[in-house]
């Protein structure tokens, strides 16, 4: 595939060579900028998942490490005509994380990698951790202690990885990652400012594709703010390679305790103004500086999409219409998505006649409290008297 590296920050290009991660000369960003192959068509492919899509991911794997990731669910919404929701809830660990993790790891392996190394909100300990034991490596976890939902928590130990745990917010975790990468050369790091990780997540957009054609509109949660940018890039190469002839509005939605991108554009300012102690229920987008803001700016803009924030409130009550009128379970962060869209709505920002597809990033399974916050009729009963129960309760 022709392409090259760019650096996001000081613009070095460079061959696309897989063992780049972060520019080797100022140590910023680099995007993997990709021209399709010539005569490529989606009707050429076979198998299902992130590696139908093979020809499209930049890299080469000498042994692919592989859970048949992706391949997730485009559902309809039962309520709104036009509207979709893509459950990746439904990948192997449960999060969209597989997607770039089989790829990452795939990568780790091709390159004679022993030792991964992640930070994670939850969900992509849990991935790193199930791919890094397939595979045979050894994976290392860093987590902000006592913030993690405690079933990716459970993931990661059942997994078998091993646990750092730092004091503080997921951008300490992030930061020790950093370290640990620039002066240890010998751990891999499967975060999200690797761009063969981006690789795996673009296959979203490919899907959606498939299933739908273009949509207007796509919402995404944003935390690290990887994601929104990998789907960007997965439609903006169909549109170089000439199979669609425009991208999808990107809209970014984040929880208001920790929404720097959001305010970023409300306020109309060029970056994000960091938060120091990220706050929410959305425990995976708990996040106050975004690792991959330059990224996810630049694909909101160029898509002439936007950014907004939601409440707690909104994100939980989301989360129960999700799974009461629905029918689906998405952890809180995934729910910020359709928190978004209600908004959006609401507030008559997003045409209901347009085709907006909602990202659901994680399984309600995650984060088991979070949804036991829900109110439910519970009631006692005597199993001789369960019928007049019953009656009386319809
Ligand atoms: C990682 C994650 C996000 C945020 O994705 P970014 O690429 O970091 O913006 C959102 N929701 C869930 C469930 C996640 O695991
Ligand atoms: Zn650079």
């Amino acid at each position: 595939m022709q392409g090259y590296l760019k650096c996001l920050d000081c613009g070095e290009e460079y061959p696309v060579k897989q063992d780049l991660i972060t520019c080797p000369k100022c140590g910023g960003l680099l995007e993997i900028i990709l021209e399709p192959p010539k005569g490529f068509t989606f009707s050429s492919l076979r198998g299902k998942g992130v590696w139908r899509y093979k020809d499209l991911i930049a890299g080469e794997y000498k042994r692919i490490v592989t859970l048949n990731e992706g391949n997730t669910p485009l559902i309809k919404s039962s309520n709104y005509e036009n509207a979709y929701f893509k459950f990746e809830g439904a990948n192997p660990t449960g999060s969209f994380k597989d997607r770039g993790m089989t790829v990452a790891i795939s990568s780790a392996v091709s390159l004679g990698y022993k030792v991964v190394v992640a930070a994670s909100t939850g969900n992509t300990a849990a991935s790193a951790a199930a791919y890094a034991s397939r595979a045979g490596l050894k994976s290392y976890i860093v987590l902000p202690k006592g913030k993690v939902a405690i079933g990716k928590l459970a993931q990661s130990i059942l997994y078998g990885a091993t646990i750092l745990e730092v004091d503080g917010s997921f951008d300490i975790a992030m930061s020790s990652v950093m370290k640990l990468y620039k002066e240890l050369k010998i751990v891999y790091p499967l975060n999200s400012f690797n761009p063969w990780r981006l690789e795996g997540q673009k296959t979203i957009a490919f899907e959606i594709y498939e299933d739908i054609g273009v949509p207007d509109n796509v919402i995404v949660p944003v935390g690290n703010a990887g994601n929104i940018y990998a789907i960007w890039k997965g439609f903006t190469e169909l549109k170089s390679a000439g199979i669609i002839d425009r991208t999808p509005r990107m809209i970014g939605v984040q929880a208001e305790g920790a929404s720097p991108i959001a305010r970023a554009f409300e306020k109309g300012l060029d970056k994000p103004e960091f938060v120091d102690t990220p706050e929410t229920v959305a425990t995976a987008i708990r996040i106050g500086k975004p690792v991959n803001w330059k990224k996810a700016i630049k694909a909101i803009k160029n898509s002439r999409g936007f950014a907004i924030s939601v409440s707690d409130n909104e994100i939980l009550d989301a989360q129960r219409q999700l799974a009461r009128r629905e029918g689906i379970g998405a952890e809180p962060a995934s729910a910020a998505a359709y928190a978004g869209f209600l908004k959006l709505v609401n507030e008559k920002r997003l045409d209901t006649n347009e085709k907006t597809v909602m990202i659901l990033t994680g399984h309600a399974l995650k984060d088991p409290e979070a949804m036991a916050k829900s109110e439910a009729k519970r009631i006692l009963v005597n199993p001789e008297h369960i019928d007049k129960v019953v009656l009386g309760e319809l």
